[in-house]
């Protein structure tokens, strides 16, 4: 892949947000053909991407999708990447789980890949993170909570069962393959550029086309990532003291992280994930207060967001899912202690306008958020799924059998500063303007 180098960052503590980048050859051969790197455009060999996505597991989230576009998305996955398929979809009246796993098992057994197939809602799986001492994300009944975000938490959980390095996202309600396989190949272009093991990818739709006046029409921003991004610069802004449109991916649902920052950050419920995200990595490593991974500070946080080639045709959301996504989207910023009172009014008056909140309702209430995984007890969450994941993957995954109760130290990445920083600053932030 050939693609550009960041050219404008923004630092916030230990995190360094890269703007946008473009891609100029989605392929650009093996290694020593056509040119290694030209100034401010790099060609990213074949065999390096490969060696990445080799250490990934892409995982598909599905909700009641319609079983040809979850293919269409598997036939994406390079063969490489492990994938795990996290569904919730409805087993009543006709049982959707049933179809999706007969159509997975028949696609693995024929394109030979390795895909891990898991429910939500089975027994065995919140029984697992109940034994495992990560109770939040389990309701009432022992089953695992609804939510695209409770089905990643699972998903990086099984990652991490795997070995794996790297953690890809690609939701399933996408009717383009080609454009998944595109969004996978970025994830390993963007680690290829890191240069810490704490890094992030996230991509950046080169259009979502719609119909208007009975044309297509490629728009280039939706209604929630508008808002959503604006309020980000917004909050990030208000630290820097200069205003930045940095943050051009705050809804993104196509991104990926290193395990090691996947298992740093806290999630929050349903579609705050993504935005989340991005306050996770103020919260916890912009050095406004004391960071639980100290090691994550001396090394850095690097954000990739890469701008896609394809089109993103997905299904589109009716207006009232466009207002749920954009309530909680807000809320997350909303309900950072990193969001000064006056950004505060203005995310509440942001809702009013678009009837997410009306004046007799309650203050902006925060969205549920789940913790770090990383000090769950991984040798005990083994012990209760593995036989769960023995019988729905097709191929049995390579669990790690050993040093699974507690975390294994970081093992990939080099440790220097991240570029052009020297190792003792750690940003430079100020307090906010209230
Ligand atoms: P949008 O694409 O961001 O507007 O949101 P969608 O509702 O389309 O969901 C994005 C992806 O998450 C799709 O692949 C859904 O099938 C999936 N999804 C939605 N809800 C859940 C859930 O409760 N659990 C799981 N595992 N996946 C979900």
């Amino acid at each position: 892949m050939r693609i550009e180098l960041p050219r404008t960052s923004e630092r916030f503590g230990a995190n360094v947000f890269y703007g946008p980048v473009q891609v100029y050859e989605l392929d650009s051969g093996f290694r020593g053909q056509g040119g290694a790197e030209e100034g401010a455009i790099i060609a990213l060999p074949y065999e390096r991407l490969h060696e990445i996505q080799r250490q990934m597991a892409v995982v598909v989230p599905v909700r009641g999708e319609r079983i040809r576009l979850v293919e269409g998305i598997l036939f994406a996955i390079p063969n490489q990447c492990l994938a795990i398929v996290v569904s919730n979809s409805p087993r009543e009246p006709v049982d959707r789980f049933r179809v999706e796993q007969q159509a997975l098992c028949t696609f693995a057994r024929l394109a030979r890949k390795r895909v891990v197939l898991l429910h939500q809602k089975d027994p065995l799986v919140g029984k697992a993170f109940l034994d495992a001492g990560y109770p939040e994300l389990v309701g009432d009944d022992g089953l695992v909570r609804d939510g695209k975000a409770e089905g990643m938490l699972i998903a990086l959980a099984v990652a991490r069962l795997a070995g794996k390095r790297y953690l890809g996202f690609v939701d399933a309600d996408n009717y383009s393959p080609g454009a998944a396989h595109e969004y996978i190949c970025e994830y390993a272009a963007g680690f290829a550029l890191a240069e810490c093991q704490y890094a992030m990818v996230r991509i950046l739709w080169q259009s979502k086309p719609k119909y208007v006046d009975g044309q297509v029409y490629f728009a280039k921003w939706g209604r929630t990532s508008r808002r959503t991004n604006h309020f980000l610069n917004q909050l990030i802004s208000r630290y820097t003291g200069f205003e930045t449109d940095i943050m051009a991916t705050g809804n993104s649902g196509e991104h990926a992280l290193t395990l090691e920052l996947a298992l740093r950050l806290d999630y929050a419920t349903k579609y705050a994930v993504e935005p989340q995200h991005i306050i996770s990595l103020l919260e916890r490593f912009g050095g406004e207060r004391e960071s639980p991974y100290p090691d994550v500070m001396r090394e850095g946080v690097e954000i990739f967001q890469i701008e896609s080639r394809n089109p993103h045709f997905h299904r589109a959301g009716e207006p009232d899912h466009i207002r749920e996504m954009t309530g909680v989207a807000l809320r997350t910023i909303h309900g950072s202690f990193l969001c000064p009172a006056a950004l505060r009014r203005e995310i509440e008056d942001d809702l009013r306008l678009h009837g997410v909140l009306s004046d007799d309702d309650p203050p902006v209430e925060p969205v549920r958020r789940y913790p770090p995984l990383l000090d769950m007890d991984f040798g005990t969450f083994h012990h209760t799924v593995e036989r769960r994941l023995q019988t729905t993957s097709v191929e049995p995954v390579r669990l790690q059998k050993k040093g699974m109760s507690r975390p294994q130290p970081p093992s990939m990445g080099r440790t220097r500063p991240v570029r052009g920083r020297p190792a003792d600053d750690q940003g430079g932030t100020s307090p906010p303007d209230q």
